[in-house]
């Protein structure tokens, strides 16, 4: 299939790349393609960055028949511009429509449209330290239609937003606050799929965690509220006996690509990793018995983002004396090396772009 291009007339100032934030500006170009049943996926083009005109029946207004993903493309020092694992993040796409019931793209085909936005929009990617250019491929439902079905026809579209550095005052643990009251998903819902349903979910929890002083909510599991899931929206891992531990997935945990590799690193360096059950009674129990040495979370966003407390029923518990553990430490800086090309890639993670 041909992607047609559309150029902008006129095209934005870029912004100071020292004051960016995230997810608050776009690019001069998007990709979008449609669906429907007696075509499937057709006509790709990238077109000026432009609004969505849509009937107000629009089905995923209503019923929120949607998938996203989400990844970046890194400056490297010699000005080359890169992927990482770009793949697994097309593969998720698809297996986010299976439980949708969106029709699947061709992977290969939508890595090549993505690599070839970004590749048009390279003087975009920032170049400031920690900054990058944030990717969100999203398909929405669009048949105009109020009975609740599967819609027959789709939009996916790609677009492109240059992000500041998630940690600008350094790399900081976070509170969190462990929610009994509230849960994301349960197994059989929709909690392994990226779509938009799972944070509609959240944002309760979540400001409820905001009144109290809690940056993010520990999210147990949806049948017993007994057993670790996700924090926020990462995979958490903990540091116990200096054996990496996280939830195995079950259904209602996201599968992320952060979390993946960081247990392929982990083992790369011989350092013990397991998935499995954890209940949120044994991390405590583990903390009095001063085994816990270390909680993180796992996403593209932060790479890592330390815990330095959680929050639990009655109680609180400062992990590491509220300070960066060495496995953090050292995952974030592996990671951020290699997604900036500042360090070799035994693992075949990088794409390149440029
Ligand atoms: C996207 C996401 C993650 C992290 O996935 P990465 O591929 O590492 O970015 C974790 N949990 C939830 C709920 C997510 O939506």
């Amino acid at each position: 299939m041909e992607i047609t291009v559309t150029k902008a007339e006129r095209l934005k100032r870029k912004p100071d790349p020292s004051k960016l934030g995230f997810g608050n500006l776009f690019t001069d170009h998007m990709f979008n393609m449609d669906y429907h049943p007696d075509q499937g996926w057709y006509s790709p083009r990238i077109e000026p960055y432009s609004p969505i005109t849509m009937d107000p029946a629009t089905m995923v207004l209503h019923y929120g028949q949607a998938v996203f993903e989400g990844l970046k493309a890194y400056r490297t020092p010699a000005g080359r511009v890169q992927l990482f694992r770009p793949r697994d993040n097309v593969r998720r796409m698809n297996r986010s429509c299976r439980a949708l019931c969106i029709p699947e793209l061709d992977e290969a085909f939508v890595l090549e449209a993505l690599k070839r936005l970004v590749l048009m929009e390279k003087d975009w990617v920032p170049d400031a330290p920690g900054t990058s250019l944030y990717i969100r491929p999203t398909i929405i439902a669009t048949d105009p239609f109020l009975g609740v079905r599967a819609s027959h026809t789709y939009r996916f579209f790609i677009i492109l937003s240059p992000v500041g550095a998630y940690y600008p005052e350094g790399f900081n643990p976070v509170k969190i606050w462990v929610t009994r009251d509230h849960v994301r998903a349960v197994r059989g819902g929709l909690g392994e799929a990226k779509t938009p349903a799972n944070y509609a979910a959240s944002l309760f929890a979540g400001e409820d965690a905001h009144r109290q002083g809690y940056t993010q909510v520990l999210w147990l599991d949806g049948v017993e509220q007994k057993y670790v899931e996700e924090v926020g929206s990462m995979n958490i891992f903990f540091v116990l006996d200096d054996e990496l531990v996280t939830p195995q997935l079950n259904g209602s945990i996201l599968p992320g690509i952060t979390r993946a590799s960081v247990l392929e690193l982990a083992r790369s360096w011989d350092m013990p990793a397991s998935e499995q059950q954890i209940s949120i009674d044994d991390v405590l129990k583990a903390h009095d018995d001063g085994r816990l040495q270390e909680v993180f979370g796992s996403g593209t966003a932060a790479v890592i983002s330390p815990v330095g407390e959680l929050h639990c029923g009655e109680r609180s518990v400062v992990i590491g004396g509220g300070e960066v553990g060495p496995v953090a430490k050292k995952l974030f800086d592996t990671i951020m090396d290699i997604q900036y090309g500042r360090a070799e890639d035994p693992m075949g993670w990088i794409e390149p772009v440029i």
